[in-house]
């Protein structure tokens, strides 16, 4: 089967797409590799996609996009597409369990969280370093956590995290926050929230478990380890320090800039019938609102690309 468009991601901009194409009563098959909904699954609260104020959590967000979606007839699977074949006139994705025909590709990968990059991450990821904090949360209730980073989504999801754990201090490696004026005014009056300025996280250490950082102050050098409290045993690293695109698939065959892919704003990418919509392109603002809109552009031009090449 050859679809007339495939969609490869479902995050915000690859459900807005599919819900576009399908609209457009074009063929249309969504894959994606994990659970749907990208990084927005991972936040309980969006205040600012327009007309989303009342159950304005991230999963439930998501939940109404895929229903949305699914009414129009898009088909989804979950694969992870692992290699492409983009310059002929039929595209073809190979996934992990199945191979994929198509007419477009629409690239909509997204990015993933930036890791801090230091000893210890890596092994201690799942065991007290997380970067979703809806995701883990619950595991920190009455316990102190630390969230590493000074923007909008480092000092939101740490005023989250306070709804669960004893103490969260904030680790930032400037001496004042990047995030919005008014997310800070809420933070700094937020009893359970501390500040650790001009700070980066050098290591982190356990055995199975977390069980200290090593913080250095970048202005004087000093390096400290800080231990878990003697009866708790362990804490939390929350990390968000900006993110990666999700683009090394497509390294070598799509023109990128910094590893995001470049489109022109019908989101065509250099290929023909190829399309980036989202937080994997270059572009000024990585939000939601961005990503949709991207989405239904890209699989507007999808429908006018396949007209001109299929049907002309
Ligand atoms: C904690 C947090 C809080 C946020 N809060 C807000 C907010 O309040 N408001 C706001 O507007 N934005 C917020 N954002 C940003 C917003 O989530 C992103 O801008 C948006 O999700 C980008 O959508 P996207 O579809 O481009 O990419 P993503 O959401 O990254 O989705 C990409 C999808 O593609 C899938 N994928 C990647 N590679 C493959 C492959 N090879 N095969 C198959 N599937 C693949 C991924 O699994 C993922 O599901 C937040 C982000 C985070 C991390």
């Amino acid at each position: 089967m050859i679809y007339d468009v495939v969609i490869i991601g479902a995050g915000p901009a690859g459900l807005a797409a599919g819900l576009y194409a399908s609209r457009a009563r074009l063929n249309t098959l969504i894959i994606e590799k994990e659970g749907e909904g990208g990084q927005i699954a991972s936040t309980d609260e969006v205040a600012n996609y327009p007309g989303s104020i009342q159950d304005a959590s991230g999963p439930s967000l998501v939940a109404r996009m895929v229903e949305q979606v699914d009414e129009f007839g898009a088909k989804r699977v979950i694969d992870e597409i692992k290699s492409v074949e983009l310059d002929g006139k039929i595209k073809v994705l190979k996934g992990a369990n199945e191979e994929y025909q198509a007419k477009t590709v629409i690239i909509a990968t997204g990015a993933v969280p930036r890791p801090i990059g230091c000893p210890g991450e890596k092994d201690l990821t799942g065991r007290g370093v997380s970067y979703c904090a809806t995701c883990d949360a619950a595991f920190f209730e009455d316990l102190e956590v630390y969230v590493v980073g000074g923007g909008d989504t480092a000092v939101e999801e740490g005023m989250y995290l306070t709804k669960f754990a004893r103490k969260v201090t904030v680790v930032h490696r400037r001496d004042q926050l990047r995030a919005a004026k008014s997310i800070q005014e809420k933070a700094f009056k937020n009893e359970k929230m501390a500040f650790m300025w001009d700070s980066v996280v050098t290591e982190l250490k356990g055995d199975g478990l977390l069980e200290s950082i090593v913080v250095k102050n970048v202005k004087t050098g000093e390096e400290k380890e800080i231990f878990a409290d003697e009866e708790d045993g362990t804490f939390g690293v929350f990390v968000f320090i900006g993110l990666d695109p999700a683009t090394g698939l497509f390294t070598g065959l799509v023109d990128m800039e910094n590893g995001y892919i470049k489109t022109d704003e019908n989101m065509r990418t250099n290929i023909p019938g190829v399309f980036a919509a989202g937080d994997n392109r270059v572009k000024s603002l990585r939000q939601v609102v961005t990503a949709t809109a991207d989405g239904a552009i890209a699989a507007d031009q999808a429908e006018k690309y396949i007209s001109e090449t299929f049907e002309a």
